[in-house]
């Protein structure tokens, strides 16, 4: 899109009033049902599957997609019962594959086993409902342009739209450090995991509308990434409250999929896979802007 063409529309925009509720629209999603990262002491899955349904409900979140590892009910059969709480709140379910494989290690017929062995729950448990949404485990989407076309081919010809991510900050590193810290009653540092992840969270808001930008030449509907994981649970208020500060407006998955910017195909083999912008921008060849996480700080705490 030229300079010009992006004006007009950024003046329609503005005409139509789609900038007064919120400029950028996310819809956010949460991977690794029915289990993700260390449980703190005392809690169990289920509770922090309770507080983030009950965050969204408080929040007046539109649908939100959990994406689910059936293996996981198979080794703890107590695990369902996250999946069912998911369903009882009226939240949608989509596929992860069966034991979180990753693409890199597999080959498209081992990839497409494992989507189709996870298939009879995520029927079982969404009916009618839309279900047939991947979210590829570690973003990994073929390390072979062969294998990621092949991939791409056999879920569009079963039915499925990839549930591409473009906002992501690894909130699943804060996870672990704070069972750690909270087994330990560190309050230094779990003030620490809080103030960083909201950080984090804050500064890669930024580094993906850089990226969007410099692909799009403007704001794309964002699909954010989070992990079931005690810690979100615990933290999704406050980056709830974070975006809408930002002028986020919160938008369900298929709304947000729905922009232009998802048809696209970057297909570039990325072993170390990557949400879409960045993908895309492998593809164009563009140079990452700056940005940092605190990787080493998160893995020391609380030893
Ligand atoms: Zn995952």
């Amino acid at each position: 899109m030229g300079l010009l063409e992006r004006m007009t529309c950024g003046l329609a925009a503005g005409l139509l009033g789609l900038g007064a509720a919120g400029a950028q629209q996310m819809a956010i999603t949460f991977d690794d049902l029915p289990a993700h990262g260390i449980k703190p002491p005392g809690m169990t899955r289920v509770d922090i599957a309770q507080s983030i349904l009950g965050t969204l409900e408080r929040e007046h979140m539109p649908p939100t997609y959990g994406f689910i590892n059936g293996k996981r009910v198979d080794e703890d059969a107590s695990s369902l019962a996250v999946l069912q709480a998911w369903r009882k709140a009226g939240q949608p379910l989509g596929n992860h594959t069966w034991a979180h494989i990753d693409l890199n290690d597999e080959t498209p017929q081992q990839f497409e086993a494992e989507v189709t062995r996870n298939e009879p729950l995520l029927k079982q448990l969404m009916g009618d409902q839309d279900w047939h949404w991947l979210r590829y485990p570690f973003l990994h989407e073929g390390d072979t342009v062969e294998k990621r076309e092949a991939v791409r081919d056999w879920l569009f010809a079963h039915g499925y739209k990839i549930a591409e991510v473009n906002m992501d900050f690894e909130d699943y590193l804060w996870n672990d450090p704070y069972a750690r810290c909270l087994a330990k009653h560190d309050d230094a540092s779990l003030q620490r995991l809080h103030d960083t992840y909201l950080a984090t969270a804050d500064e890669y808001y930024g580094v993906f509308r850089q990226l969007s930008q410099m692909v799009y030449g403007r704001d794309v509907k964002y699909v954010l990434l989070l992990h079931i994981g005690a810690f979100d649970a615990k933290m999704l208020p406050e980056l709830l409250a974070l975006y809408r500060s930002k002028g986020v407006s919160f938008v369900s998955l298929p709304e947000a999929e729905a922009d232009p910017a998802y048809k696209d195909d970057p297909a570039v083999a990325e072993p170390t896979g990557g949400a879409g912008l960045e993908l895309m921008m492998k593809k164009e060849r563009l140079k990452f802007p700056p940005n940092s996480k605190p990787y080493k700080e998160l893995d020391a705490m609380c030893r």
